[in-house]
């Protein structure tokens, strides 16, 4: 979605509220595509301040299909951000805070969908489970355990492991 700040830049101290909607329906990153399952329009406020800054504002929250660390199931997973940018208006056209080109703002049109990538990308979640104690998949037959043990042969205890189990039990009975 892209809004036409031209009216905003020229109107000092003007402020508009746009309703914004995540136009896409997935969230692709190195990561991968991820559904988004929910996304509610949201308000987007850009205001001149005093003709030397835009400030854009908002608050969104999504959900997104994200698979279980361990045993891969679908975990939806809400993502919530507060949008605070600040751009500022020079004689060289509009420059963020490092008084770099945005790369959300093409000209007077500001790229609502890149923004807001922008923002999930640094707010995506780590490390994301099913649940606490999801005990993953069995890494031989590919079951997940969470449904049941599988036939697999459980491992042996580490012989090491367990010598260093027999230390610990002898300082016990000092
Ligand atoms: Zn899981
Ligand atoms: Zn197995």
């Amino acid at each position: 979605m892209a809004i036409d700040i031209s009216g905003i830049l020229s109107c000092e101290n003007k402020e508009v509220v746009e309703q914004v909607q995540v136009g896409y329906q997935s969230f692709s990153s190195e990561l991968g595509d991820f559904p988004i399952m929910k996304a509610k329009p949201f308000a987007l406020r850009i205001s001149n301040f005093e003709n030397k800054r835009i400030l854009i504002s908002g608050q969104a929250k999504l959900t997104v299909s994200i698979p279980c660390g361990r045993c891969l199931a679908d975990v939806l997973t809400e993502i919530s951000f507060q949008i605070d940018r600040e751009l500022h208006i020079t004689e060289d056209g509009i420059k963020d805070e490092d008084l770099e080109e945005a790369a959300y703002l093409n000209g007077v049109y500001l790229d609502a969908d890149r923004l807001i990538y922008e923002e999930i990308l640094v707010n995506w979640p780590m490390n994301v489970l099913c649940k606490d104690n999801c005990k993953g998949i069995c890494k031989v037959c590919g079951q997940n355990l969470n449904r049941g043990d599988c036939d697999c042969q459980k491992t042996e205890p580490d012989p090491r492991m367990a010598a260093i189990q027999d230390i610990f039990n002898q300082y016990k009975e000092v």
